[in-house]
């Protein structure tokens, strides 16, 4: 008999506040347990039905091109991105952030002459420079916009900044990947051509699938493209022809456990309530940020476009960002992430989504960061912070 040459590896049961991924549910990991099927078994089409129906739903739209890519956020950007572009395109990209930063490199990486239009970190979108940037680059193919900013905790409402586009003939490719399950996300309503997201933020699944929707205006520009798409596994058509009931024809190997993973998810989000949902992220947001105020911290997005599902906090002059968060890990089991780009080792990014969206969790993390901020040498009234998040509850009438 021969022994392992590693242990088996026992996950901790962290509470996971961070920027993503997020706590999942038992019932999501059970369904995760269920055994592998085929990819063309009939009974994995059904599961695959459901799924794109449930999505449809969250979406807000009838669009028919509705399913998971297979791939985490990040590859349903390269899908949106690298169907509706060819080389020598025009793309603008707002960028207040990370993810518009990523955006505007993933458009350049396609080919696409990508014109940047700036607005500063922990603001929206600024639609005065986008109405310009429109206005200076007529034949502009594809405008992009980044919904929830979970770089910065900011949100960009949608609907001007799609009708401009419009206005000038673009498409309009908008992230969704923290924004879907925690805030409205109309695709219909609002005519969005090409929304994605991921499974990991407030949908409540694990990493690894990224849903997209596109509309019957992206579906055109697709279908006249002069050029093949350049990219085999992210080819719309191809992953389509896949999800079609009617066709079924094998593209990639589909990831079946993680599908399970998200029809459980979703199913979670049925039952709760779309609207339930949003208005559970809105309250727990509100008493979180109700303790960090009466600890006196500070956050850095501008309070109008306060994003529910990330909350991003400076660090006091003198705390350490690292050595606190390492201490949350280590002493309380609990995640919460650390800035990106510009906020790098300046910032708690501290994520209420999904299932991690609870009441008991704000209590958690401001707790335990009360002893950690008075442990680093910053003045805490111990008790204070949790029972300015008790009040905030109480008011919005939530127990925990
Ligand atoms: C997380 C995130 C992404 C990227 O998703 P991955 O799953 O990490 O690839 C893209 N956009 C936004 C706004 C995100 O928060």
């Amino acid at each position: 008999m021969s022994e392992s040459y590693f242990d088996e590896f026992e996950a901790p049961n962290r509470l996971l506040l961070g920027a993503g991924p997020c706590t999942v549910h038992p019932r999501v990991l059970r369904a995760m347990t269920q055994p592998v099927v085929g990819h063309l078994d009939p009974l994995f089409f059904q599961i695959m039905d459901e799924v794109c129906e449930m999505l449809r739903q969250v979406f807000h739209t009838e669009n028919y091109v509705t399913m998971p890519i297979s791939s985490t956020g990040t590859g349903a950007m390269e899908t949106a991105c690298v169907n509706v572009l060819e080389r020598g395109d025009t793309a603008i990209v707002c960028r207040n952030g990370y993810f518009g930063v990523r955006l505007a490199d993933i458009t350049q990486r396609c080919g696409a002459n990508t014109i940047m239009v700036d607005s500063p970190w922990g603001q929206p979108a600024d639609l005065n420079a986008l109405e310009d940037a429109l206005n200076a680059n007529p034949g502009t193919k594809m405008v992009g916009l980044v919904h929830a900013e979970t770089s910065t905790g900011a949100i960009t409402p949608l609907q001007d900044a799609i009708d401009l586009a419009h206005r000038h003939g673009a498409l309009v490719v908008v992230d969704a990947v923290t924004s879907l399950g925690s805030h409205e996300v109309r695709v219909d309503d609002w005519d969005i051509d090409v929304c994605y997201s991921a499974s990991q933020k407030c949908l409540g699944s694990p990493p690894g699938l990224a849903p997209v929707t596109f509309g019957q205006r992206a579906m055109d520009v697709i279908d006249k493209r002069a050029t093949p798409v350049e990219s085999f596994y992210f080819n719309l058509q191809g992953v389509a022809e896949y999800w079609n009931e009617t066709q079924r024809v094998y593209h990639h190997t589909s990831p079946i456990t993680m599908t399970y993973a998200m029809r459980e998810s979703l199913r979670m989000m049925m039952e709760e309530g779309i609207e339930e949902r949003h208005a559970r992220h809105a309250r727990v947001a509100a008493g979180l940020r109700a303790g960090l105020a009466a600890m006196g911290l500070e956050l850095t997005t501008n309070p109008e476009y306060q994003l529910n599902p990330i909350t991003i906090v400076k660090a006091p002059e003198g705390v350490d960002e690292g050595a606190a968060r390492a201490r949350l890990l280590n002493e309380w089991n609990i995640e919460v992430s650390g800035g990106l780009g510009e906020f790098r080792n300046k910032v708690w990014r501290i994520g209420m989504m999904g299932e991690g969206a609870r009441e008991t969790s704000v209590l958690a993390v401001l707790s335990a960061l009360e002893v950690i901020l008075s442990d680093a040498g910053y003045e805490v009234a111990y008790g204070a912070s949790v029972a300015a998040a008790q009040r905030s509850f109480a008011m919005n009438g939530s127990a925990p």
